[in-house]
């Protein structure tokens, strides 16, 4: 199989690589290495099955080229990460809708049947934590105002929005999946995300940085998992032209995660409390929690994910003390 992975150097995508080559299949990535990074596919640069390109995918000229290669696209390039958004809201409006729509607009100028996979985010749902669970079919608000954290939020509405009326349309063949806090190997703490902010200060003795007072609560799954129920929906006609939650049932508090990846890691540090503002600035809209729905999930792949919370920590503190040393 031919695979295109945009924004393959990121986190999710580089795992991707790594699953579809090790099945044998030929994979192509472009990224733009703006948050994306070399060193995650650089296993693989020599690899005969691989090739990357570094570009933007707003404009370059060679994504039809691309497109009509491909069986199946993951499309995961966007401007990622709380401080990123916040830092940036305009380009992650102009970068991750007009990305995508490129992206579909030229899946339909080709004749080819390509499964397009669109990468998505549990940040739709906002802040409805009035909600145990929250499902692909709820009404979705969002706040107004002057918080730039929500750009994120509306330039996946907006995607979903796009992918949908594609496949409406033309018939393309689209699958779009909200991914609700996935965690793994490649995943960087520079842009906001917690464990591995919390492993890097573990391992290093540092203070672990809770933001607000740690009763917020995520669920956290494997990247090696999802990338399982990516390929499982892939597979399955009946995810054609569905939006689907990708994520795990198990809620944690940041509590309880500071504690805990501070005894896997044998570590000294101290567990540190910053209110959000002092994190994020004035006015940002904390979620208190939040947990996907699962149903349609389980329905389409019948997968239970392999990795528990515990064992992924324990491999990123390997992965980082590895790399101290
Ligand atoms: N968080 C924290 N310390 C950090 C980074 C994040 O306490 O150094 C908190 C953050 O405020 C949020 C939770 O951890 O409540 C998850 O944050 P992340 O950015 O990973 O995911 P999201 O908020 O998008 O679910």
């Amino acid at each position: 199989m031919h695979v295109l992975i945009t924004g393959g150097a990121g986190f999710i995508g580089s795992n991707l690589v790594a699953y579809h080559i090790n099945k044998g299949d030929k994979v192509h990535v472009i990224d733009d290495l703006s948050t994306g990074r070399i060193e995650n596919i650089s296993l693989f640069l020599e690899h005969l099955n691989f090739k990357f390109d570094e570009v933007d995918i707003l404009v370059w000229k060679e994504l039809e080229k691309a497109v009509a290669w491909a069986d199946r696209i993951y499309h995961l390039a966007a401007v990622v990460g709380v401080f990123r958004v916040l830092k940036e809201p305009i380009s992650v409006l102009a970068t991750n809708i007009a990305g995508c729509e490129r992206l579909l607009r030229v899946v339909h100028s080709t004749d080819w049947n390509t499964k397009l996979i669109i990468a998505s985010s549990s940040e739709v749902y906002g802040n409805r934590f009035e909600y145990e669970l929250l499902s692909e079919d709820m009404e979705l608000h969002i706040s107004p105002g002057h918080n730039s954290r929500w750009n994120y939020s509306i330039s996946k509405l907006a995607d979903e929005a796009f992918a949908l009326s594609y496949a409406r349309q033309y018939n393309i063949d689209v699958t779009v999946v909200r991914f609700f806090n996935i965690i793994g190997p490649n995943q960087t703490g520079k842009y906001g995300m917690v464990v591995p902010r919390f492993v890097h200060q573990a391992v290093r003795a540092e203070d672990i940085t809770i933001y607000g007072d740690g009763t917020q609560q995520r669920a956290f799954l494997d990247v090696r998992d999802a990338i399982i129920y990516l390929d499982l929906l892939s597979n399955n006609p009946l995810s054609r032209a569905e939006v689907i939650n990708v994520g795990t049932a198990r809620e944690i508090t940041i509590n309880q995660l500071a504690y805990l990846t501070k005894e896997f890691a044998q570590s000294s540090s101290n567990i540190t409390y910053t209110s959000y503002e002092d994190a994020y600035g004035k006015d940002f809209d904390e979620i208190y929690h939040r947990k996907p729905n699962l149903e349609k999930l389980l329905r389409l792949t019948n997968h239970s994910p392999k990795w528990t919370l515990e064992e992924t920590l324990t491999d990123l503190i390997q992965r980082e003390q590895t790399k101290e040393l």
